[in-house]
């Protein structure tokens, strides 16, 4: 682990003027880097040889930098170099896939908003149950064992993120034809979970430390294939239903009913609570809380994501939620750069950089 003091002695030695928002090309860079001009702020985009056209092409980018491969990223050469345009990167979905949570806590010497314990909490599935649990969230049933499968239930493994290879099974029998199709080895790393049926939210808050406040800025469903293919040929395919899988290709609006928006925001609430109390100073900045409605208007969670996610790639100028708090286009990418625009104003940079 990098001592936050180091990371904070970096930022020390940083201008204020000069400060430049950074991410990595892919997942939400469009929507932060227009947030971060949006605020004021310099920005550079890092890029995989390939993909730097998208960020010319939409003309949100104040600089390019290119890497051959995303392990580049952690080159003592890059990090350098990004240290001395004064970057504070921020980080997103793929950022955390290509770098993994343990490699940006030990090897990422550059400032990095938000709280960087988090990524830990939330990829480690015994320790996102946890963390979810305190936060007294009702979670679906886990089985520790395919003997014990009774319902409907979802097999997921983990670094799927994004559903890809999970499946679903009724019963032992089924899960063992399943997994054997699989032709995996190590037979531990996966998690049978209850399938909650309902309708699915996912909203996308956000916790200002300096505020102290969690703001409900907009909510998506995801659109994932074949799941959300087959309903639409249910009677036809009725005789021979392929297997469901869950890999998300898209991301669809949604508001939910108005007298759900109190359990909404008290479950992000208690979700922040509870962070503080397990790894203080806890989650800062965006996350997501992966919902099920079900029809007795009671949500179960079965995920969380404690940083931007995909979804908000909707409402890159705002969504009806972030209008109502700022009467102004305010995606959650803009978001971050006010916070951290805010803290400048308040010269208290370190209370959101970890
Ligand atoms: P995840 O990787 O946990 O985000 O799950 C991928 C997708 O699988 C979700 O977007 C849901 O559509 C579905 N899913 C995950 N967990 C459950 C569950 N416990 N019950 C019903 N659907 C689920």
């Amino acid at each position: 682990m990098i001592p936050r003091s180091e990371i904070h002695h970096i930022l020390d030695g940083y201008a204020r003027d000069e400060i430049t928002l950074a991410t990595m090309g892919s997942h939400t860079a469009l929507q932060i880097l227009k947030g971060a001009q949006d605020e004021g702020f310099k920005n550079l985009v890092i890029c995989k040889r390939g993909v730097e056209e998208v960020y010319q092409q939409f003309g949100v980018a104040d600089e390019l930098l290119i890497v051959e491969t995303y392990n580049q990223f952690l080159d003592e050469k890059l990090l350098k170099e990004l240290r001395e345009r004064t970057v504070i990167l921020i980080p997103h979905g793929s950022f955390v896939e290509y770098l993994s949570p343990k490699r940006i806590e030990t090897e990422l010497s550059v400032p990095l908003f938000g709280n960087r314990m988090v990524l830990e909490w939330e990829s480690d599935r015994e320790k996102e149950r946890r963390w979810l649990t305190q936060a007294d969230l009702r979670l679906p049933e886990e089985f520790k064992t395919p003997d014990e499968i009774d319902r409907l239930v979802l097999v997921k493994f983990p670094g799927a993120k994004g559903g890809k290879g999970y499946f679903i099974a009724s019963d032992p029998e089924e899960f063992e034809r399943k997994f054997e199709k699989l032709n995996l080895r190590d037979k531990e790393r996966f998690t049978i979970q209850e399938f909650v049926i309902g309708t699915r939210f996912y909203p996308h808050y956000f916790y200002s430390p300096l505020k102290d406040r969690v703001e409900l800025l907009s909510m998506d469903i995801r659109y994932e294939s074949n799941i959300d293919g087959i309903s639409r040929l249910a009677t036809i395919l009725q005789d021979c239903p392929p297997d469901p899988s869950f890999v998300v290709t898209g991301n669809i609006p949604v508001v939910a009913r108005e007298s759900l928006l109190p359990q909404i925001l008290k479950m992000g609430e208690r979700v922040v609570k509870a962070s503080k109390e397990l790894f203080s100073p806890g989650l800062m900045g965006p996350f997501c809380l992966e919902m099920i409605c079900t029809e007795d208007l009671e949500f179960t969670v079965f995920e969380i994501s404690a940083r931007i996610v995909a979804g908000t790639n909707l409402y890159i100028n705002g969504s009806p939620y972030s209008h109502l708090l700022y009467h102004e286009p305010m995606s959650t990418g803009r978001r971050i750069a006010r916070e951290i625009k805010d803290a400048l104003g308040e010269d208290s940079l370190e209370s959101i950089i970890y």
